[in-house]
């Protein structure tokens, strides 16, 4: 699964842009928005572009989707 995945560096990208991906998450586990993620990790996976981190409440995989309009 794991072999289509291209990283890319979420530190690249402003201070700002990188506050608001942090925030602005949205938690299968805790069924609840805005929680916040730490740990982010960036990659590029058939052609959709993935901020993956942990749930700050229950440090669960949280994954945010970009579409591109975020780009
Ligand atoms: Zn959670």
């Amino acid at each position: 699964m794991q072999e289509d995945r291209v990283e890319r560096d979420f530190s690249a990208r402003s201070e700002e842009e990188q506050q608001a991906f942090l925030q602005e998450t949205w938690c299968d586990h805790c069924q609840e928005a805005n929680l916040g993620m730490k740990n982010p990790q960036e990659y590029l996976y058939k052609g959709i572009v993935f901020i993956e981190g942990e749930c700050n409440r229950c440090a669960n995989v949280v994954l945010t989707e970009l579409t591109d309009d975020d780009f």
